[in-house]
């Protein structure tokens, strides 16, 4: 579709045609002719790709002036999205919001004594995987149905809520009795059929940013779970590869200031997946409430030298409650409270 306007046109003319386009389902790139301002429609419906806009405009300074990610942009909901769970916790309130405990359920002593010192340094959330993402087959897999039970059991001792991974649809149906919020991990942020199907469900999602994944791919698949009707979404960013080999990765810490401004969804920081080294958690965990994190996923694990999955990134319980006293007097700053 294209779109001319005479030069007398006013930018606010433009403007009501460009959102006309926009709802028509339209990227919208725009260049001005010699006498008049020209907007293309691209995409569907339409049947102008930037290249042939370019050559039909005569000029080659056109530019796309809507995202392609037309729900999760932040002109969708300017005030921010905020998300109510059970027991009263927001998301994309004033508070952070912290989930932490092991990266794996292991056993129902190490989960319940998780969720007492995880409940015990003020987090809201517990976290833990019944079903991991392992890079070998020969790894620990997860505790699977019987890793759901225990979380909800001892969640519901301790008063918090449960995060926890999905990593295929069929998990979906059997996740839902016993879980507050679904994790989308890393490996799966662009397993589309996967994001298509959490956007059918009505429970809150926490997306993470894929390995490899550019902040625009990252508000890309975001936009297969809300397309679906769910708007409960909070992104996260755990860290990307790079050549840095010193940390396990490098966590993109300009990330959430940026997806902050380019989205109305709430943005967590995972400091402890983002560096994968214990002692460097904590730094990172303050700098990502700085840069303006609604809230943070951490590992935690009562005795991380035993820990199945991920030990030397797991936080000693003590090394939690002190970062959580650092957090309570940081978030102020930034008009926060934790
Ligand atoms: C996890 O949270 O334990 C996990 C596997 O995270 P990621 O998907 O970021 O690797
Ligand atoms: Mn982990």
């Amino acid at each position: 579709m294209i779109v001319a306007m005479q030069g007398a046109a006013s930018e606010q003319d433009i403007h009501a045609v460009i959102e006309r386009m926009v709802e028509l389902g339209f990227d919208v790139h725009r260049t001005t002719g010699a006498q008049q301002t020209i907007l293309a429609g691209v995409g569907t419906p339409g049947h102008f790709d930037v290249a042939e806009f370019k050559v039909l405009s005569g000029v080659f300074d056109a530019y796309r002036i809507s995202s392609p990610y037309k729900l999760a942009g932040r002109s969708f909901r300017p005030e921010g999205t905020k998300i109510t769970f059970p027991n009263g916790v927001v998301v994309g309130g004033e508070e952070v919001v912290v989930m932490a405990g092991p990266c794996s359920v292991e056993s129902k002593d190490q989960i319940l004594l998780s969720a007492q010192q995880v409940a015990a340094a003020g987090a809201k959330f517990l976290r833990g995987g019944a079903f991991k993402p392992r890079s070998s087959p020969y790894s620990f897999q997860g505790m699977g149905l019987e890793g759901l039970k225990l979380l909800r059991e001892v969640a519901d001792q301790t008063n918090l809520l449960v995060i926890t991974e999905v990593m295929e649809i069929s998990q979906i149906e059997l996740m839902l009795p016993y879980i507050d919020c679904f994790q989308v991990g890393a490996r799966n942020m662009q397993n589309f059929n996967l994001l298509r199907e959490l956007g059918y469900i009505r429970k809150p999602v926490l997306m993470k940013r894929g390995i490899a994944a550019t902040i625009e791919e990252v508000l890309l698949s975001a936009e297969y779970i809300l397309s679906g009707g769910n708007y409960d979404l909070m992104l996260c960013e755990r860290g990307i590869r790079t050549y840095e080999t010193y940390t396990r990765n490098t966590m993109d810490i300009s990330a959430i200031p940026v997806l902050k401004k380019l989205t109305h969804l709430p943005v967590f920081g995972d400091p402890s997946h983002g560096v994968g080294i214990r002692d460097l958690v904590p730094p990172m965990a303050l700098a990502s409430v700085a840069a303006g994190a609604d809230g943070l996923l951490m590992e935690m694990h009562p005795n991380p030298d035993k820990a199945m999955s991920d030990g030397a990134q797991s936080l000693f319980p003590a090394q939690l409650e002190k970062l959580m006293a650092q957090l309570r007097q940081l978030a102020p700053v930034v008009g926060r409270h934790i």
